[in-house]
């Protein structure tokens, strides 16, 4: 019975010497590979480059280039050093054995050819190949799994922003670089404006409508060093790295219009005729200079910002 992995299988047969070459495609052909043939070093290396063969015979004794050189040629290159090579020598040649091993060669048979043998040895080399193609798809299957649980443990589900946990975890991590550089940061709390009656009268969906626009308003109009997070349910809050207060006042103020302006769905019914937010501002080092301390001012800021009438940055 054919095997299935031969029947998918194309063998390179190096060999100068036509006896050996038509010999080692009838065994081969038996066993059901597709053959092609070199019938020197130079021209193997020309047809592993156009046919990239899965499994490669190299007489060792040849003319122009012997099959050591062409060996050590195919697994220095990236492209070509996955292709298994068995190395064809004469009986019981230990330093062609040694000397085969160094350039990288797979496997060694002996002449006169055993066709059992010879099938065998090919057999087993392109099932390591085949099984190894798996392992490598699988490492890369394995690794971009990795990299979306990654993203997913840092982003909320609704909006895309960063969720609270990784907010947190940046600002103590930039607070400590702060410190240690003397740089300002500067972070921005803020909450929708009477966003219950929003959602009482359009419902969730359309609610969450408003979370995620909200959101793509913050990622569009901060910098890439920034953060915007999701900081609960209504809330979001931004990090504005080497940011003063001044400067911090000018970008949440900016965000606050771009959101007025803004034309969100059925925003008519909202008590101002539009959705708004309302912002309080914290800036490192001179309003605090732990997490809680910036969060609890920017915070207090922001309930000051709803009792003055909303719609507002406060500062102060
Ligand atoms: P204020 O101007 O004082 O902030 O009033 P408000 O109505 O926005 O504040 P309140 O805290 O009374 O209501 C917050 C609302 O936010 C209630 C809740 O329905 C809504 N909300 C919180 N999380 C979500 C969410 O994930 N999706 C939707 N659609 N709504 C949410
Ligand atoms: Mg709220
Ligand atoms: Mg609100």
């Amino acid at each position: 019975m054919l095997d299935k992995l031969a029947q998918k299988s194309t063998v390179l047969v190096v060999d100068d010497l036509p006896l050996n070459r038509k010999l080692q495609r009838l065994f081969l052909t038996e066993g059901g590979y597709r053959v092609i043939f070199a019938e020197d070093g130079i021209e193997a290396l020309q047809k592993v480059k156009k046919h990239s063969p899965d499994l490669i015979l190299l007489d060792v004794m040849m003319p122009r280039m012997d099959g050591f050189q062409v060996c050590r040629h195919i697994k220095n290159n990236s492209q070509t050093r996955f292709i298994p090579i068995i190395l064809v020598t004469a009986l019981n040649e230990i330093e062609s054995k040694i000397k085969g091993i160094e350039a990288g060669a797979d496997d060694f048979i002996a002449k006169p050819f055993n066709k059992l043998e010879l099938l065998a040895r090919v057999k087993s080399l392109l099932r390591i190949k085949h099984l190894n193609k798996e392992l490598q798809q699988k490492i890369r299957q394995l690794e971009e799994a990795q990299i979306k649980l990654k993203k997913l443990a840092i982003t909320d589900g609704l909006t895309g922003a960063y969720n609270y946990r990784f907010f947190k975890e940046q600002l103590e991590k930039e607070l400590i670089r702060a410190k240690r550089h003397n740089n300002h940061i500067s972070i921005v709390m803020m909450d929708i404006d009477y966003f219950k009656q929003y959602n009482d009268a359009h419902g969730h969906p359309a609610g969450d409508y408003v979370l995620r626009t909200i959101a793509n308003i913050l990622r569009n109009n901060i910098r890439n060093i920034d953060i915007a997070a999701r900081y609960g349910g209504e809330e979001f809050a931004l990090i504005l790295i080497e940011t003063n207060h001044k400067a911090a006042s000018i970008v949440a103020e900016k965000i606050r219009k771009l959101i007025e302006d803004f034309n969100f769905k059925l925003e008519e019914s909202q008590p101002s005729g539009k959705i708004t937010v309302s912002m309080g501002v914290s800036t490192f080092p001179e309003d605090g200079k732990t997490f809680n301390e910036l969060i609890d001012t920017a915070d207090r800021r922001l309930y000051k910002a709803k009792e003055m009438g909303r719609n507002r940055v406060v500062l102060q």
